[in-house]
């Protein structure tokens, strides 16, 4: 029999302060999984929630997978009676991604029938980004709620409460209100938060709100058929199924290209100024030097968009001082060099209203990056051991021939790297279990 994490049991806290409910679950875990806490916490801004085994079960899945171990939850424990069935379905799309044969069996639990009422109040998971922005300016007439969740990208408190003000402020002007909440998951497994961890993160905990909304919905990351084929934690496959019976969820945005979903929040100046695309741990709310600013800013810069009205520092806002960093990018991850390949398509394709002169001192900083791209891309990963022997074998010509593509157009660089990643993270288990 394989062995399980064991949520053994729950507790509802009530707590002084910001947050004013803590959900602990306390788990018994095999040490093969790694946690490095024994419980799992959530914490909300409100007083009616309604706590249940599936927040926690979708929180631990990814872990649960990745780990290979089952899920049994203590009896006393509700969790909605279709939960195996959707979480058979999601491990049917992992193993196609991360070409495994695995099962996650979820045992015990008390069922809940379905309470889901037919009014249809949504919540949109938030957190101030393009994807998530670009959702509510489509959606905004069926979200009464947005979800912003602590402890996914931000853990600092500085930065989670200048994020908030600026949440706040932008509610004050749109009517609508938002649910603050919290994980400890991101903190306590070192399972990839981005390729597989980050949806299971963000719902999961979320599935507590009936009280208030019945669908959440979660915006995509990528654009259409790259949606379906890409090892990430968030697809339109995977993500309908972290739901319970109360509450459903909608996976909302694959048809927008991220240019498509920049230009639809650049009409709207109020928008653009809480858009939070930076990742880094700085003081400032957009670094202006990160590969995921740079991206955004040149985008906007595109397309004529004022210094005054974007969330950037003025200095960093040129295309002079992003040009000037760009030998700094290749240390990116191919995942978001492929954006770059999109912006490179948009110049050619004559997306931008740029004269002849701009649009060529463009092509030609992008074409001469995304090139030596690909060749340090290489190098860097041919110091891994385990990597050697595949590296060698599959230099960019002979991936060429075996993608049927040429190695500058963008379904080559969304293949290539879905293929390394998913032999990355394979060769990479495999080891540690080994
Ligand atoms: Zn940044």
């Amino acid at each position: 029999m394989k062995k399980a994490i064991i949520i053994q049991r729950m507790r509802v806290e009530k707590e002084e302060g910001f947050f004013k409910t803590r959900v602990v679950f306390d788990l018994k875990v095999p040490k093969q999984v790694g946690l490095s806490s024994n419980t799992l916490i959530f914490e909300y801004d409100i007083d009616d929630v309604k706590a249940n085994g599936d927040a926690a079960i979708f929180s631990l899945l990814p872990v649960a997978f990745w780990t290979n171990v089952d899920i049994v939850i203590g009896d006393a424990i509700s969790r909605s009676p279709f939960l195996q069935k959707n979480v058979g379905k999601i491990c049917a799309v992992w193993n196609k991604l991360f070409d495994y044969k695995r099962e996650v069996n979820i045992a015990g639990g008390r069922l809940f029938e379905s309470g889901r009422t037919p009014s249809l109040k949504s919540g949109l998971l938030f957190s101030g980004g393009v994807d998530s922005l670009a959702s509510y300016i489509d959606k905004s007439s069926e979200i009464e709620y947005l979800l912003f969740c602590f402890g996914a990208d931000i853990f600092d408190f500085n930065k989670f409460n200048e994020v908030k003000k600026r949440i706040d402020d932008l509610n004050m002007v749109l009517n609508k209100k938002t649910l603050f909440y919290s994980t400890n998951i991101r903190r306590i497994t070192d399972v990839p938060w981005g390729q597989i961890l980050h949806a299971c993160a963000l719902l999961g905990p979320a599935l507590v709100f009936s009280a208030r909304i019945q669908k959440i919905i979660i915006s995509s990351t990528d654009f259409q058929d790259i949606a379906e084929n890409h090892a990430w934690g968030s697809s339109p496959l995977t993500d309908k199924y972290i739901s319970s019976s109360n509450i459903s969820v909608e996976h909302y945005g694959t048809h927008l290209s991220r240019l498509e979903k920049i230009k639809k929040i650049s009409h709207y100046p109020a928008y653009l100024g809480i858009c939070r695309v930076c990742y880094q741990e700085s003081k400032q709310y957009n670094c202006g030097f990160c590969e995921k600013c740079l991206r955004t800013m040149v985008t906007l810069i595109l397309l004529r968009i004022p210094a005054n009205q974007v969330p950037f520092p003025s200095d960093a806002y040129s295309l002079d001082h992003i040009l000037s960093c760009m030998s700094r990018l290749k240390k990116c991850k191919p995942g978001a060099l492929a954006y770059w390949v999109e912006i490179l398509e948009d110049v050619k394709n004559k997306k931008f209203d740029l004269s002849d002169q701009e649009r060529l001192l463009i092509e030609q900083k992008l074409s001469d990056f995304l090139g030596d791209f690909y060749y340090e891309y290489q190098e860097r990963h041919n110091n891994l051991k385990f990597y050697k022997k595949f590296l060698n074998r599959t230099k960019t010509r002979r991936l060429e021939a075996f993608f049927h593509l040429p190695a500058d157009s963008l379904q080559f660089l969304n293949l290539w790297e879905r293929f390394l990643r998913a032999k990355y993270y394979y060769l990479k288990n495999k080891i540690r279990r080994a």
